[in-house]
């Protein structure tokens, strides 16, 4: 069983790797953050809540924020037509703004690589980005179970300034019919998705939802289709950490989704739902204390799928 002691070791151990890493370079305000920051929370389908270390430090959500947009945009979309006409549901093995692929392969691989994101950010209804953006808001609120969620103003103003290689993806789908719509909207909502701010309790509980196969452990609302849940549990598995998804099968073994503001979110099914903040980033742009930390609380409880 886990406790505040196994939590607070495991913290203790991932503390010595953020030295390690770096904050995410390429986006100015991420740049600045204190990469020394570590925290675990971990929920359970009791209500048990563990925390050690920095859980309720706010940090933007960047990629996780594509588990909530694919959720929507397969409400919005339907599976079939987004999995078989916009993304597709392999791993690349490139890094997660690769751009290599969509000249050989027009669909991008899956749908947490940027590219690939982008499209499903395309596929949600809505008038303009306001009211995309309203919609993933009171969403990424309810799976959280945090009514305070916000947008980090300045977080979503060094994105947008910045994100060139993310406009480049963007009409490069546009030019091969992928992405439908007006691109600049598209973009400036997914830029927003990105930047919304969150904490490692957020987290937490938006991953208890997924173990819960997809019902809001409190008044088991469904927020999410069990099917679903179960997809995107898999897609976790095999793409959520990137180019570093194989490694982190062998070397942890559960689905989990990161995010360069250096969160990860961890569905363990029927379990509990874990949430890490780490900052300091390792080559692929996954928190390295936050991978340690899950690294050592599968190995000290014996939880990997393998
Ligand atoms: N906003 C980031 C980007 O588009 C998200 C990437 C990530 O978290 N891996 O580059």
């Amino acid at each position: 069983m886990l406790t505040e002691e196994i939590l607070k070791d495991a913290l203790h151990y991932g503390k010595a790797f953020t030295k390690l890493g770096k904050t995410a370079q390429y986006i100015p305000q991420l740049k600045e953050v204190n990469k020394y920051y570590l925290g675990v929370c971990a929920m359970d389908l009791d209500g048990m809540v563990l925390e050690a270390g920095d859980t309720r430090v706010p940090f933007t959500i960047q990629s996780i924020s594509k588990l909530v947009s694919l959720i929507l945009a397969i409400r919005d979309c339907g599976a079939d037509h987004l999995f078989h006409e916009k993304v597709g549901v392999e791993p690349t093995g490139d890094p997660f703004n690769s751009i290599v692929k969509l000249e050989t392969r027009t669909r991008p691989f899956n749908p947490f690589i940027n590219a690939g994101a982008i499209t499903v950010a395309s596929c949600i209804k809505g008038k303009d980005a306001d009211e995309k953006f309203g919609r993933f808001l009171e969403f990424t609120r309810k799976l959280c179970d945090n009514d305070a969620i916000e947008l980090n103003h300045p977080v979503y103003e060094s994105e947008r300034a910045t994100g060139d290689r993310n406009r480049a993806l963007a009409y490069y789908l546009k030019a091969s019919g992928i992405l439908e719509g007006d691109v600049e909207e598209c973009l400036d909502f997914y830029f927003r998705m990105c930047s919304v701010d969150v904490t490692a309790h957020d987290i937490a509980h938006m991953s208890l939802v997924l173990a819960n196969h997809g019902a809001d452990p409190e008044d088991q609302e469904e927020l999410i289709e069990p099917q679903y849940a179960k997809a995107i549990r898999a897609l976790m598995l095999t793409c959520g950490m990137y180019d570093g998804s194989g490694e982190f099968a062998m070397t942890v073994g559960f689905p989990a989704k990161s995010g360069v503001g250096g969160g990860i979110a961890v569905p363990l099914v029927d379990r509990m739902g874990i949430g890490v903040f780490g900052p300091a980033l390792d080559e692929k742009g996954n928190s390295a204390g936050g991978i340690k930390i899950l690294e050592y609380l599968s190995n000290k409880m014996d939880i990997s799928l393998f």
